[in-house]
């Protein structure tokens, strides 16, 4: 039995005590040190995507989950004469779609299956054969399996075709390297409770000025306008409506720890190695992966149920977490599996306690794997 609950989610995640502790002192929105705050984390975000202000970026925070950032960029973004391409191969790719459908853009969906990339060469063709399209949006780390789409290729494809590319980096913003500029990336959304290790509350837009500029006055939306969002924070560093104070004192704290740590490249080690271990541990209990390792990132894994049907989720689940360990359900259309995470608070001892402890419940359980 471990003492506190060990979360091998994609979020919200086990955060630090310290950043816990930022949390404990009430703080009014117009309190200086919360301003100096937000604008520490709004200049810090772009030097994570190694871009700032004087290269042309801006950094936007949104309340509430990171789709609501996502939702805000999409509804704001793309014109009513504008035409959107969306990338789908998971249900954060379809979440968009649904986006696209609700705020009636003009849109087309361009779907592959759950187990493969997008393809640049597919988005290529459909780019060429029809010049109304001016943004695409894809997920990076498709946290539905765990693959990470190839976003680099994908935006060589937009920058030839001139088209404004729209990016979920939500489950791998913090824990990858990601050069905003260089990925062509015009809008990239991620949320305070992945890797940067906050706690939930608020998402962020990293935006190139230029066509954030282009979406004044089109929100279709009054809370989730991007540019007037935007536009307030500048002004006099205040959020239009209220902020979620608190969750954003500890996201300043989680990125002062995520800079002790030695900064993303440090973070995406750690993550690397959980993903070893646990890959490892899994195989040779006889686990078998959803996606094939070459396409699989290292933010959270797919596990196919065992075959044998003593094998039961919900025991095993809440076996699990009686033990002290989180884990998470699947969400795939076609196959039946379950996903462990490899981010947050969680160092490669923990790992080892979770395979244990799975081990445990298997032999327990009386499953043949
Ligand atoms: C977590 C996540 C989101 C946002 O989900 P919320 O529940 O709104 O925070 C969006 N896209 C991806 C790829 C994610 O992993």
């Amino acid at each position: 039995m471990t003492q506190k609950p060990l979360l091998f989610t994609p979020g919200p995640l086990s955060t630090s005590a310290t950043v816990k502790q930022a949390m404990l002192e009430d703080m009014g929105s117009r309190d200086h040190v919360f301003m100096k705050a937000v604008k520490d984390i709004r200049d810090g975000l772009l030097e994570l995507a190694h871009v700032g202000k004087s290269s042309g970026y801006e950094a936007v925070i949104m309340q509430g989950s990171g789709t609501f950032a996502v939702e805000s960029v999409i509804s704001s973004v793309v014109g009513a004469e504008d035409k959107l391409l969306v990338l789908a191969n998971g249900a954060y790719g379809e979440r968009i779609a649904k986006m696209a459908r609700m705020h009636q853009l003009h849109h087309e969906v361009l779907r592959f299956d759950e187990d493969t990339i997008v393809t640049p060469g597919a988005v290529e063709v459909v780019l060429k054969d029809d010049p109304a399209f001016t943004h695409v949006a894809c997920i990076h780390s498709e946290t539905t399996t765990g693959l990470f789409n190839p976003i680099a290729e994908i935006g060589a494809v937009c920058r030839k075709y001139g088209q404004v590319f729209i990016v979920d980096a939500m489950s791998s913003f913090g824990g990858v390297e990601m050069d905003m500029k260089n990925l062509q990336i015009d809008f990239l959304v991620s949320s305070s409770n992945k890797c940067i290790e906050g706690v939930p509350g608020f998402a962020f837009a990293l935006c190139k000025r230029s066509e954030l500029e282009k979406a004044k006055g089109q929100a279709r939306t009054l809370s989730l306008d991007l540019y007037d969002q935007w536009a307030g924070l500048e002004a006099n560093g205040q959020f239009r409506f209220t902020p979620p104070t608190l969750s954003l004192m500890a996201f300043r704290q989680a990125m002062r720890e995520l800079e002790e740590e030695g900064g993303i490249p440090a973070r995406e080690k750690r993550y690397k190695e959980n993903k070893r271990l646990l890959d490892e541990g899994m195989a040779a209990m006889g686990f078998m992966q959803y996606i094939p390792a070459a396409i699989q990132g290292h933010i959270i894994s797919s596990f196919l149920y065992p075959s044998d049907p003593a094998f039961n989720f919900g025991v095993f689940y809440d076996k699990l977490n009686s033990r002290g360990f989180v884990i998470y359900p699947g969400k795939l259309s076609k196959a039946d599996a379950f996903r462990i995470g490899n981010i947050g608070q969680i160092f490669p001892e923990d790992i080892k306690a979770l395979l244990k402890a799975i081990k445990e419940v298997l032999e327990e359980e009386g499953v043949r794997m």
